[in-house]
């Protein structure tokens, strides 16, 4: 049976203590993770402080950019390796992973590479009062070692997402993939030793939240900094963590995004775009749409466009072809969207379409699977509209003036992405502007440009990421005054 081990050191570190990792499409076991105790946290730990005072941390800008290229380049020379591990562990169509997760994966190291090595740091020349001239410039060095806190739903792209720029900084890592994705964060592993990055730059540790080594980690003196990907109470639980010998913490949380559809929208468009938004990948997005808004005139013809598009995609294992959904994650989670399910039609929600279990054939009727689900004629205050489903399904509600859009938008304690579908130039700033949020796309959605800021607002997140915008967690700066 395939095992998932810790990586430390430069070194798979097996452990005496194993949980089964199982395949979302049929709950199949894939293998068996070992679990890191407090040992082998405290291990990975050392191994990274050490690292930075070894070749690591002397290492020029220019080899470490060589290096990170490299590692981009070894993750594309083993694409399928990558590609095989991520969709077992997730269960994700084939062609989602291929085309988004897995180049991800590779351009993070690329493009932030790129970054540290053009980014120029700030200088100011001052008058002083004795005449004379002062000059004022600053340097950057790495935060140190920074403990890296994945969730599950794009293993390899949220992770990469942040050891690439961390590793670029100078940083030294400890990453804690989730324990329902293990297989990416080992595999990148042997990626690491194979293209030469020094021992204990890179390290894994498998386990869980609470009482394992998410929370080993996170409480440990010997960790700088803590960058997590997750719900808003996990990051509740890791601040509390890091308010000990105040490290600093970035934080990309939950969300409850609204799209917005105005009339005057390039209605095809906007159909597409928000069942993009609403169902792609399975629904599990951070940046996905739960709650849909259209405006009164297009309203009915929105939703019966929306349903047709819904009951098209194909629910199936990731290789099959023309797949557009695949499971859930977990049996757990299962239950969780189910449970919503099941509350949307108690509260007296008309179900436009879905709202139960697909039926599977043979072994994948024991997969985590779930019917892609609309909702409408709910109140804006049932749980189905407040809070974080994170499963393949959205309430649609009417609105009539761009004033109550933007209210509708703004009346939740989350503030992470939004998508508004408009072609008048004026109503897109004004929503742009109003809209509480880290992420506004106008006539699109999940468009990235790497090099922009990434990140939410209220409940969502602290601090950004993305372009220079990491290097402001990922590096301390330092500023050096010269009286000339
Ligand atoms: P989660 O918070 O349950 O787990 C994330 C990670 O935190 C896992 O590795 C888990 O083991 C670890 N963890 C849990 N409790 C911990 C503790 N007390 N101390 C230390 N570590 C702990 O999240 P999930 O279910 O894996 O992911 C889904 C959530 O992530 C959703 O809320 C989604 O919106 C959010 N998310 C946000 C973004 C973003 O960019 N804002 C991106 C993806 C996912």
């Amino acid at each position: 049976m395939h095992q998932y081990l810790n990586f430390i050191n430069g070194e798979f570190v097996a452990t005496g203590k194993t949980f089964e990792n199982h395949a979302p499409v049929d709950n199949r076991v894939l293998g068996l993770v070992h679990e890191a105790g407090e040992r082998e946290v405290d291990a990975a730990v050392g191994a990274a402080r050490a690292a930075l005072k070894g070749d690591w941390g002397r290492m020029s800008v220019v080899k470490r950019v060589e290096l990170l290229y490299a590692v981009a380049d070894e993750i594309n020379r083993r694409f399928d390796d990558f590609l095989q591990a991520e969709v077992a562990d997730t269960g994700k169509p084939l062609s989602l992973a291929s085309h988004i997760d897995i180049p991800r994966g590779a351009a993070n190291f690329k493009v932030f590479a790129d970054i540290v090595k053009n980014v120029p740091t700030e200088s100011f020349e001052m008058a002083t009062p004795d005449g004379g001239t002062a000059l004022s410039y600053a340097l950057r060095s790495p935060l140190g070692v920074v403990a890296v806190v994945c969730p599950w739903n794009l293993p390899l792209l949220l992770m990469t997402w942040k050891v690439g720029p961390a590793l670029a900084c100078g940083n030294t890592v400890i990453v804690k993939p989730s324990e329902e994705t293990p297989a990416t964060a080992t595999l990148l592993g042997e990626v690491m030793n194979a293209v030469g990055v020094p021992k204990g730059v890179y390290n894994v540790v498998h386990g869980f939240g609470p009482g394992s080594a998410g929370e080993f980690l996170t409480r440990h003196p010997g960790v700088n900094g803590i960058t997590f990907t997750g719900e808003t109470r996990t990051g509740e639980a890791i601040m509390a963590a890091a308010a000990k010998g105040v490290r600093p913490v970035s934080f990309e949380l939950g969300g409850k995004n609204a799209g917005i559809v105005f009339a005057d929208a390039d209605f095809d468009k906007a159909v597409a775009g928000i069942t993009r938004s609403a169902f792609e990948n399975c629904g599990q997005v951070c940046l996905g749409t739960e709650r849909v808004y259209v405006q009164r005139p297009i309203f009915d013809r929105f939703v019966q466009a929306l349903k047709e598009k819904a009951q098209a995609l194909k629910v199936g294992p990731s290789e099959e072809p023309g797949v557009g959904l695949g499971p859930l994650i977990s049996a757990e989670h299962k239950a969780k969207v189910l449970g919503y399910y099941e509350k949307a039609k108690a509260e007296g929600a008309t179900v436009v379409t879905g709202g139960g279990v697909p039926d599977m054939p043979g072994a994948l009727a024991q997969g985590h699977w779930v019917q892609p689900t609309i909702w409408t004629g709910l109140p804006e205050s049932s749980p189905i509209v407040r809070e974080e489903i994170f499963g393949p399904c959205c309430h649609i509600a009417p609105f009539d003036t761009v004033d109550e859009a933007i209210a509708l938008a703004n009346a939740t304690n989350y503030g992470l992405a939004t998508t508004v579908w408009t072609q008048n130039l004026a109503t897109a700033h004004r929503m742009a502007r109003e809209i509480e949020v880290g992420l506004c796309w106008i006539n699109s959605w999940f468009l990235r440009d790497l090099r922009t800021a990434f990140g939410g607002a209220k409940a969502s997140g602290i601090g950004r990421e993305g372009g220079v915008h990491s290097l402001e967690f990922y590096t301390e700066l330092r500023n050096v005054m010269v009286k000339l």
